[in-house]
């Protein structure tokens, strides 16, 4: 994984935006984005945001694939997937990239991180480590 040849996590980061690195983030639903059940902290700016950089995005929830496509589409965000948690791994196979990306609020989403080969980044740590926003608000 590309990550190791840096020191730091937000070091990490800076050089995937700086080198334009094949990146792919996949998206939580509920806890994570601000039209979850909860609520999270991304917003669909943030995310649009993302997919302007030219991140591969998409979302990897326990709700159903139509209620996913459903959400995208009601925000105007064409999507690159829509799986359920436990299928990770196939976002992987099916797209290349040089770091794959799973941002969420749970252990489960931790869980199936590791074992989709994806870097785990927890929703409070997103805003500064991916968009370089700083301090709380
Ligand atoms: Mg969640």
């Amino acid at each position: 994984m590309g990550g190791r040849l840096f020191k730091s996590e937000s070091r990490f980061y800076e050089q995937l935006w700086k080198y334009k690195l094949a990146k792919l983030i996949s998206f939580d639903i509920d806890g994570t984005l601000e039209v979850g059940e909860p609520p999270g902290i991304i917003t669909m700016d943030m995310v649009r945001e993302a997919q302007k950089a030219g991140y591969l995005i998409g979302s990897c929830s326990d709700r159903t694939i139509s209620g996913q496509q459903r959400l995208w589409e009601e925000h105007g965000i064409l999507v690159e997937f829509t799986v359920l948690k436990h299928n990770l791994g196939e976002v992987a196979a099916q797209f290349e990239a040089d770091e794959y990306v799973h941002i969420g609020d749970t252990d489960l989403d931790l869980r199936v991180s590791q074992s989709a080969g994806f870097r785990f980044i927890p929703v409070e740590e997103a805003p500064s480590l991916v968009w370089g926003i700083n301090g709380k608000s």
